[in-house]
């Protein structure tokens, strides 16, 4: 490859909103087969909205918004923003705070211990879900919204149900893709009902083994998804923007981060689409196949 041709497409990339690490980027993107989507705020906007609290028997739904917004005061995650956006300023102060990256928070607020994360969170840590929280988080989830659960000094006392939206664009940028002849595919930590509706809304099939979505992953299982792919012969890109996607895109063989994620991601990938616009990454794909076509 002369390397002219390739610092031509990489100041074209630039041009078109694509940030390129170094020119020899092209040609993985060439070999892509495989592109993994991150759902929350690759797909969807990120900015979440809390469209619900219900309280258990016996709790007052305001505590629940109170205690459960002013220990996600101190985490950034897409949920816990929502939360607190939610609530009435001001919040009690939080002390001993700690973000289960992927999982939930917790901390001590007016002397009680705090956990606010998805069920699965709370069933690790022996506290149970009364029947009325439990039907809660079902409709929710199957109206694919995302339920976390708020309890204090070992008891369940809420559930607070966020709404996020998916980006304009996203469902374009996968028939992109597609067209590009890429297999799309959708990950996220979230649950599997609100993945299925993300996916459904921006034509994301499931494979026929269920593989186009890939729900319920840890941050640390982003990465081993993204290896399985790899030791199935694919070629890979993961686009992602959180912290919890930055070994993901390490370890894909093209990473690309959007301009509006955090900086870890940004670092851990390849390619930058600035404008966190989804159709950039079909762009980038026809970017560096123009280009290499002109070289051989
Ligand atoms: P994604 O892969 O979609 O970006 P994450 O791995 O960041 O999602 O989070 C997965 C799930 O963990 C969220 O859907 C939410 O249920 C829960 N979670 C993560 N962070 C928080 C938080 N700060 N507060 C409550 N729940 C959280
Ligand atoms: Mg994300």
């Amino acid at each position: 490859a002369t390397p002219t041709a390739l610092l031509v497409g990489t100041g074209r990339g630039a041009q078109l909103g694509i940030l390129i690490r170094g020119p020899e980027v092209l040609e993985s993107t060439r070999r892509v087969d495989t592109v993994v989507l991150d759902k929350t705020g690759t797909v969807t906007t990120g900015v979440m909205s809390l469209v619900d609290v219900v309280a258990a028997p016996g709790e007052e739904v305001d505590d629940v918004r109170r205690l459960a917004a002013a220990v996600e005061a101190a985490s950034g995650h897409p949920v816990a923003r929502a939360v607190v956006a939610g609530s009435a300023a001001p919040l009690p102060p939080v002390t001993d705070f700690t973000s289960l990256e992927g999982l939930g928070v917790e901390g001590v607020v007016e002397g009680r211990a705090v956990v606010v994360g998805r069920p699965r969170l709370l069933a690790e840590r022996g506290v149970d879900l009364p029947a009325a929280l439990l039907a809660a988080v079902e409709a929710a989830e199957a109206a694919g919204r995302t339920a976390v659960v708020a309890a204090w000094d070992g008891r369940a006392r809420g559930v607070l149900v966020v709404a996020d939206t998916v980006k304009d664009g996203a469902a374009e940028a996968v028939a992109s893709l597609r067209g590009l002849g890429l297999r799309p595919m959708l990950l996220t930590g979230d649950h599997a009902r609100a993945a299925r509706a993300v996916a459904d809304e921006v034509g994301i099939e499931a494979g026929p083994d269920g593989a186009g979505v890939v729900a319920e992953v840890l941050p640390a299982e982003k990465l081993a998804a993204v290896r399985r792919l790899q030791q199935q012969g694919h070629v890979v890109a993961m686009v992602g923007d959180g912290v919890n996607d930055a070994a993901a895109l390490a370890q894909a063989d093209l990473g690309i981060a959007l301009g509006t994620g955090t900086d870890v991601a940004i670092q851990a990938a390849d390619l930058t689409l600035v404008r966190g616009d989804l159709r950039l990454a079909a762009d980038a794909v026809r970017l560096s196949r123009r280009t290499l076509a002109t070289i051989r």
